[in-house]
């Protein structure tokens, strides 16, 4: 789980020293098998503010934004993050993509630019191999080494799964670019292999990839990393944009027992169990045992179950998807629950396919094989109350009352199903009031 020279019993407070949280309400523990955790060292109430973290890196990532103009996607300030859509400006010292002469100067900027301009090479030359942007990440990690010693210390401390990663042919594939780059076309002094690898290992394990209206940024906050996961967790995490500096909150959803342990749910708590484990299982290296995870009825929400189609009112649930009225076994669960979850992404992510027909297409397709408390439906059905067409606006327009009541409807039957997985303060059921 941890990388050589990293003592994960030791030097713990130097995370401590990274929240402005003088009277912090946890403590930083040490298990042998699941590594650092966060417990509460007193009685928290709900909705109060437990961490309030920067992160100690960020940086654009790739899928969605391309430095240079050869595949047509968006570019982005690497002073500032502004969108570049208009004019912009390679920086003189690097040829990084910046907004005006003046984010040459800036901080993050200078991480990666003092590099290229230590080595007497520009970004966009010689990078055909891959996105330049996916440079900046490992490029910035790096440069806290030498530069700023007291963030470099927490980050090198968090944990790596570096074996793990290295016997993952995908991953490596992936990294192969940037190490070849960053080794044998920059030959930055002092950086070999080994240390490039672990860097990019910690923060697959420990990095956040977030959407901020299309900039996709990746962060790392080392603090909050540490906490542990559960699908049900007592708190939630709130990221603040780029211009709030990417700070992220974490609060606590409901009270929170002395000595309970800290958890946060990594994925959305609104996927079905089987995609949230294999994201976990991929990303973060580890089986999901949370108590709604071992749960075949989804804390009672039947969330993951599909109906019988060998009897009027039963229910096949996992892990043996079993009819619990006529006990006859489901054929292929798993290819089903697949099937409709690759097909509701599409439809999340298809901005064409976000009206009432397509949506309604695939209400009806599945109304016959996914329980109604089926996870994917609570998606999709939110997805459809958030069109256009069932804006208030709109329907006080229209005055389409059998609209209005078929709306209140979903959101009030989804806001149920929502109750028994979030527990307590959550945005989620917050978004569900907005769109009432
Ligand atoms: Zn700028
Ligand atoms: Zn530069
Ligand atoms: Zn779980
Ligand atoms: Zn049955």
């Amino acid at each position: 789980m941890f990388h050589s020279n990293c003592d994960p019993e030791n030097g713990l407070d130097s995370f401590l020293k990274l929240n402005w949280n003088e009277e912090q309400p946890y403590e930083i523990c040490f298990d042998k098998n699941e590594g650092r955790y966060l417990k509460a060292t007193r009685n928290i109430q709900p909705g109060e503010l437990i961490i309030e973290e920067s992160p100690l890196i960020r940086a654009p990532v790739t899928g969605g934004t391309t430095l240079g103009c050869s595949t047509g996607g968006s570019m982005i300030c690497l002073g500032c993050y502004a969108p570049l859509k208009g004019g912009w400006i390679s920086c003189p010292n690097c040829g990084g993509t910046l907004c005006s002469a003046k984010c040459k100067d800036s901080a993050e900027h200078q991480m990666e630019c003092s590099f290229f301009a230590k080595q007497n090479m520009t970004i966009t030359a010689d990078t055909n191999l891959l996105n330049p942007y996916d440079l900046i990440l490992p490029l910035r990690i790096l440069s806290l080494r030498k530069s700023k010693p007291d963030l470099w210390k927490p980050f090198w401390k968090l944990m790596s799964h570096q074996a793990e990663f290295k016997q993952n042919k995908e991953w490596m594939e992936k990294q192969k670019p940037i190490c070849d780059f960053i080794l044998n076309k920059m030959k930055i002094p002092d950086v070999t292999e080994e240390l490039l690898l672990t860097i990019l290992a910690i923060d697959s394990i420990n990095g956040r990839t977030m959407n901020f209206g299309g900039l996709k940024m990746r962060l790392i906050h080392p603090l909050s990393s540490l906490i542990s996961h559960d699908c049900s967790p007592n708190m939630n995490k709130y990221f603040y944009g780029v211009s709030s500096g990417n700070y992220l909150q974490i609060r606590a959803s409901v009270g929170i027992k002395k000595g309970e342990k800290l958890t946060i749910c990594y994925y959305d708590a609104l996927m079905p169990t089987f995609r949230r484990q294999k994201m976990l299982k991929e990303k973060h290296l580890f089986d999901c045992n949370c108590g709604r995870c071992l749960d075949p009825y989804d804390l009672g929400t039947y969330g993951n179950s599909l109906l019988c189609q060998q009897c009027p009112d039963g229910i096949n649930s996992p892990p043996n998807w079993k009819c619990n009225k006529c006990k006859s076994k489901r054929d292929l669960p798993l290819q089903i629950v697949e099937k409709a979850t690759n097909e509701a992404m599409t439809l999340l992510t298809d901005k064409t396919k976000w009206n009432a027909k397509d949506i309604g297409f695939y209400l009806q397709e599945y109304s016959r094989s996914l329980h109604p408390n089926h996870m994917l439906f609570i998606k999709i059905k939110s997805k459809l109350c958030s069109l256009p067409e069932f804006s208030r606006e709109q329907m006080e327009k229209t005055k389409n009352h059998a609209k209005m009541e078929q709306k209140i409807k979903i959101l009030r039957e989804n806001l149920a199903v929502i109750e028994k997985i979030q527990r307590g303060i959550s945005s989620v059921k917050g978004t569900v009031y907005i769109i009432q």
